[in-house]
């Protein structure tokens, strides 16, 4: 079954070592090395901070309770770091729980107010967005991690999510459908129930109005561009101050970069305010036709 004219699987394959040996390997490392600063790092997507289970969970190749005992018997981890480590286990059982008690939840909004939202995004938006070419630094290094590894950092995963409902109004049941094809821990709890957070239409979601800005999430969880540059090569060589929203760079610096907007990297496809404020009518707009 493996793919070969052409042979998209080779950044699989090098990142994950699949099987229950590989879990088991997966999870002692990460006891030894990460879960003792989990808490800060977790959220740090140039870095290798989180577990990385998610994948040998969706395909049962270790158990949540596996992974919570050998987190509690780790040495030296501080209960703070544990306390916030199980959190996360918890968060996958709650949506197994919704999923349980509403099987419809991967295809209808669980608050039906939802249903009267004004979608408004293009095809070409959406291919944009799966392709890593928004002209968003950090959306589109999520968007090619994913294409290239199968797996996405969680605080760019919100990021991306917000970016696709928000910023270009699309519904959130294709964002879903496209980490369901492409996510190696695609996983049919958790994503519907992480879909449907970010979108507002979830189970003690996060509001609508809670727009993320890609340019923000880049500067204060990549700082240095880190994650950016391994992913999005071609903005490797702008200074920091840039890197996360190269239309502001004078000509010389992009030029010194080798950066041509709209050439070498896209410019953006929306503007960053409008496309906001656009998302807040919108929602506003529902709400009138709910009352
Ligand atoms: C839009 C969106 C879609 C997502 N789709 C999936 C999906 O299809 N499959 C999936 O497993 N996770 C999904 N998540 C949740 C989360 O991003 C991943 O579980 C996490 O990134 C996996 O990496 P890790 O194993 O290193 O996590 P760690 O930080 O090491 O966490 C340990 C485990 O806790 C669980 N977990 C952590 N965060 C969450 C969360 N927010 N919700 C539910 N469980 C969580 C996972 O099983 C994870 O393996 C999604 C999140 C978002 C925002």
């Amino acid at each position: 079954m493996l793919p070969t004219k052409p042979d998209w699987s080779g950044g699989l394959a090098e990142a994950w070592t699949p099987g229950e040996r590989g879990a088991q390997q997966q999870l002692k490392a990460f006891c030894d090395e990460a879960l003792a600063d989990y808490a800060r790092q977790r959220d740090l997507p140039a870095i290798d901070g989180t577990s990385r289970l998610s994948p040998h969970l969706a395909f049962g190749e270790i158990t949540p309770a596996d992974i919570w005992h050998a987190a509690a018997n780790a040495d030296s981890v501080p209960e703070k770091q544990l306390e916030k480590f199980h959190k996360e286990l918890v968060w996958r059982e709650f949506s197994y729980h919704l999923l349980v008690n509403f099987p419809n939840l991967g295809g209808e909004n669980f608050n039906g107010d939802f249903d009267a939202f004004p979608w408004a995004g293009t095809d070409a938006q959406l291919q944009a967005w799966q392709r890593g070419l928004t002209g968003y630094p950090i959306v589109d290094a999520g968007m090619r991690q994913l294409w290239q590894t199968g797996w996405m950092h969680n605080r760019v995963r919100m990021v991306v999510a917000s970016f696709l409902i928000k910023h270009l109004m699309t519904d959130w049941r294709k964002g879903e459908d496209w980490f369901w094809d492409t996510l190696v821990d695609a996983d049919p709890a958790s994503n519907t129930a992480s879909w449907q957070w970010v979108a507002g239409s979830g189970a003690d979601a996060a509001p609508y109005f809670r727009v993320f800005n890609p340019i923000l999430q880049g500067e204060k969880f990549d700082p240095d561009g880190d994650y950016v540059r391994t992913y999005v090569p071609e903005l490797a060589g702008l200074p920091n101050k840039y890197v996360h929203k190269p239309w502001e760079a004078p000509e010389k610096v992009l030029e010194k970069s080798n950066v041509s907007l709209g050439s070498t990297y896209p410019a953006p496809i929306v503007d960053h305010q409008q496309a906001r404020n656009r998302a807040l009518d919108a929602y506003q707009t529902m709400k009138g036709q709910a009352a």
